[in-house]
């Protein structure tokens, strides 16, 4: 489908930067100039994605506005069609609980039917982007523990682009690519065999993909300690952002 005429109708609310500022513990470390492109960026992502509240749920302008400002950070220096395959996003309150047989987390290849608390899900390359509430808001406004579910599904989205959830998303040269896996392979086998960073949670080892995830959401939330442990893994991460949250002055913290 053509993006041409579906430019958006969205307006911000004229208080929206005092909403996420007052949950984002990061916003006002960036310049006005940034917060301007991540202010278009949300108006997009507001105005172009399809937002679903869950079955009795009352999802509020706030909390969209508070998401909405977490997914902008990830391709403020990309372009906002690395959110291509992000089509609807689902608002549910609290962690939802799976029931019923699937493909197993922890286990590759495997089924199981244990019911399965979760907080966030981009399963499938058309499918939607699920979030929950109460974890999304908890993650704004405490970047400092490293986990942040918006970060960890709009990755996966970004890993997509290039229709496979791999672990690798599209890289600009060759060299990149290889530097990537080359750095990204070493990390995720180091993990597997139990000598991995700590700053990365044990999540990131199921397989590549998820690697990807949980390594974005630490490389934005804890960027300076990523770099110290792991400076091969912030450079490729770097690179791919084209950020550098390492070197952001933190005028929250
Ligand atoms: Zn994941």
């Amino acid at each position: 489908m053509a993006l041409w005429g579906r430019r958006s109708k969205y307006e911000l609310p004229a208080d929206w930067e005092a909403t996420v500022g007052g949950s984002v513990a990061w916003w006002f470390d960036f310049t006005p100039e940034e917060r301007a492109r991540l202010r278009d960026l949300m108006v997009r992502l507001l105005g172009e994605k399809r937002w679903e509240a869950a079955r009795g749920f009352d999802l509020t302008e706030e909390m969209r506005l508070v998401i909405a400002a977490q997914a902008a950070l990830l391709v403020l220096e990309l372009d906002f069609s690395a959110y291509r395959k992000v089509g609807n996003i689902i608002v549910h309150p609290t962690t939802i609980v799976l029931e019923g047989e699937r493909a197993s987390a922890s286990a590759a290849g495997l089924a199981t039917d244990e019911p399965m608390a979760i907080l966030g899900q981009a399963a499938h390359e058309g499918g939607p982007i699920v979030l929950v509430w109460d974890e999304t808001v908890r993650n704004a406004r405490h970047p400092e523990r490293g986990f942040n579910v918006v970060f960890h599904e709009f990755a996966h989205k970004i890993d997509m682009l290039d229709g496979v959830v791999d672990g690798t998303p599209p890289l600009a040269t060759r060299e990149q690519a290889q530097r990537w896996v080359e750095v990204c392979t070493k990390e995720f086998e180091d993990l597997r065999a139990g000598y991995g960073s700590d700053l990365l949670r044990d999540y990131a080892g199921v397989n590549a993909g998820e690697f990807f995830a949980v390594v974005t959401e630490v490389f934005f939330d804890r960027g300076a300690d990523l770099r110290a442990d792991r400076p091969d893994l912030y450079a490729v991460l770097a690179d791919f952002y084209r950020q550098d949250p390492a070197s952001r002055e933190r005028a929250t913290r």
